[in-house]
């Protein structure tokens, strides 16, 4: 018994001693495979920021779906654009070192604590994006409202020596110019921010009265706001006859870049590699857009080997809606009194999203039914039993499912609710409706309507499943930000007479019309060159329409 245990003493100092002699060599191996990893993940300018000093940040996890033909990773990022490691906490409340640390927590609630209601893990983004917006939020504020750079770019704008659009200083500026109702206006500026960063412009909107305290400023210690005194009046008309255009570019102190569905106005050209690379050279653009115009800037070529470091898979709303769109405390306050009084406790949040155009009309009986025949089908809702009578009881004992309903109309919600009041579902369990608002009409124009409206995208995006309307950019919100794929009905006129609605193939909205703009499809198919062709699909719900498909 002495002799075995003096016997395993000693083995067991000699191996104590064994491995601290061996650590050293260990760790110098796994660091340098580390390094040679992360040489692969990194850019370069970040690569020589961080130096040697890597060994802190934990590679969390890498698997092997791709987009456009690139791997997609998670990776714990970097605090306030400092490099440093954050711990887990942080992580999930950055959204995996998607949005700064930079921010007073309660000037705007939201940004922090909308992820801890969507429903699905969040997916953290890639190093390359992460870095890109500590970058692009560095130079926002170098370059935004109130500094000097800015006012020397106005001074510029103003002047009358223009040769070329040349700049004066590194700082650009593209204006965001809102057009439409909410869902129009986000997605095209998710769009042009996007934009922005891949040309190292800043992004200032014109917040026009009814867009005012919707949402947050994104960028810390600045401001996306156009001055009001901007020299450029009157920017909702100049559509109609702008003075300077890709068309017309000489000497120009702006150019104004129309990208809507109205082909009447649109700078056809856009698109074209060779205009991307001009309007690199304007030191201000203006740019009116209604539509996601994403799509088509992932079929350009000169910006291919940047989004694919940046997205490694058709995520782009979602991370850049997550990074950019915050409703404000006001809203937030509605958005989440709504969600505990009514949606909080269910055993599962169902959301439906209708939506009638006067192009595509459609009668509420045709829509409720066709909004059914898809639940039911999909396994969605349960089915009632329209048979039984009102006072036979098949509860299951479970908690009630909830349906969120978003539509401008309050017949939906009265027959749906008592269809699910009145009778009994086939597996017992327990329906209860609820429409936040019904408007009636849609009147953008209109603050508090607007807030509503982005109170019920916020709404729906905290939902376990949705179905949305057909061409409605309003359902493209909640459907992004969520990271849900939604099921979408089928529009009237959109080849639906033998399918209530389809599953939707990714998560990001359609752009609508990229018909007329050319270029668009031009991306030669020559070896290796592909993808960029492979990740543009078309839309389930617009014909002619172009999506980014998983
Ligand atoms: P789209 O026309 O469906 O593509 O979506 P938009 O959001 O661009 O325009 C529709 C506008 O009508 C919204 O912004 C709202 O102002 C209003 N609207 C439409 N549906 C709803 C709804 O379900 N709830 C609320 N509150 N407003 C809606």
């Amino acid at each position: 018994m002495e002799r075995h245990s003096s016997w395993v003493r000693k083995t067991t100092g000699a191996m104590t001693i064994t491995c601290l002699m061996l650590l050293p060599l260990l760790l110098l191996v796994t660091q340098s495979a580390f390094n040679t990893y992360l040489d692969r993940l990194l850019p370069h300018v970040i690569r020589e920021r961080i130096g040697k000093k890597f060994t802190s940040i934990t590679v969390k996890e890498i698997s092997g779906t791709s987009f456009c033909c690139h791997q997609s990773y998670s990776f714990a990022g970097w605090k306030d654009g400092s490099l440093t490691p954050r711990d887990d906490d942080d992580d999930d409340k950055l959204l995996g070192g998607l949005l700064s640390g930079d921010f007073d927590e309660s000037s705007c609630l939201s940004r922090y604590h909308a992820v801890s209601y969507w429903k699905n893990p969040s997916r953290p983004p890639s190093p390359h994006l992460a870095a890109k917006l500590r970058r692009y939020e560095a130079l926002h504020k170098r370059c935004g409202p109130g500094t000097e750079l800015f006012e020397k770019a106005i001074h510029h704008l103003n002047s009358s020596n223009h040769t070329a659009g040349k700049p004066t200083t590194d700082c650009n500026y593209v204006v965001w110019v809102p057009s439409d109702g909410l869902g129009n206006r986000i997605i095209a500026l998710v769009s042009t921010f996007l934009y922005a960063l891949l040309n190292d412009k800043i992004l200032l909107l014109h917040l026009t009265d009814d867009f005012h305290d919707l949402l947050c400023e994104p960028f810390p210690g600045t401001s996306w706001s156009l001055p009001q005194d901007f020299p450029v009046g009157d920017l909702l008309n100049i559509y109609a006859d702008p003075p300077w255009t890709l068309s017309n570019p000489q000497n120009a102190p702006y150019l104004y870049l129309h990208l809507t569905h109205d082909q009447r106005f649109s700078a056809h050209g856009f698109f074209c590699e060779d205009s991307q690379l001009l309007l690199r050279s304007f030191q201000w653009l203006l740019l009116r857009s209604n539509q996601y115009f994403v799509p088509a800037l992932f079929r350009s070529s000169v910006y291919e080997k940047e989004l694919k470091l940046m997205f490694s898979d058709a995520d782009v709303f979602y991370h850049l809606g997550r990074y950019l769109l915050h409703p404000t405390n006001s809203v937030w306050g509605y958005i989440t009194r709504y969600y505990h009084a009514y949606l909080a406790d269910a055993e599962q949040i169902i959301g439906l999203q209708i939506r009638v155009f006067p192009s595509a009309p459609i009668s509420s009986d045709q829509m409720l039914a066709q909004l059914l025949n898809c639940s039911w089908q999909e396994g969605l809702l349960p089915e009632v039993m329209i048979e039984e009578a009102m006072n036979s009881s098949r509860w299951k004992g479970n908690k009630p499912k909830a349906v969120l309903l978003t539509t401008l109309y309050s017949g939906y919600y009265e027959r749906l609710k008592s269809m699910y009041n009145e009778h009994p579902t086939v597996d017992g369990e327990v329906i209860a409706v609820h429409q936040p608002s019904h408007e009636e009409k849609q009147h953008t124009e209109e603050r508090n309507h607007n807030k509503k409206a982005l109170m019920e995208m916020y709404l729906l995006s905290f939902c376990d499943v949705l179905v949305t309307s057909g061409y409605s950019t309003f359902g493209y919100v909640p459907q992004g930000l969520s990271g849900l794929r939604a099921w979408i009905l089928v529009r009237p006129d959109g080849g639906g007479e033998s399918v209530s609605c389809r599953r939707a193939v990714s998560t990001e909205p359609c752009f609508h019309a990229p018909m007329g703009y050319q270029c668009i499809g031009e991306k030669k198919r020559k070896d290796g060159e592909e993808e960029a062709m492979r990740c543009v699909g078309k839309c389930e719900d617009v014909a002619g329409g172009l999506k980014l498909v998983s």
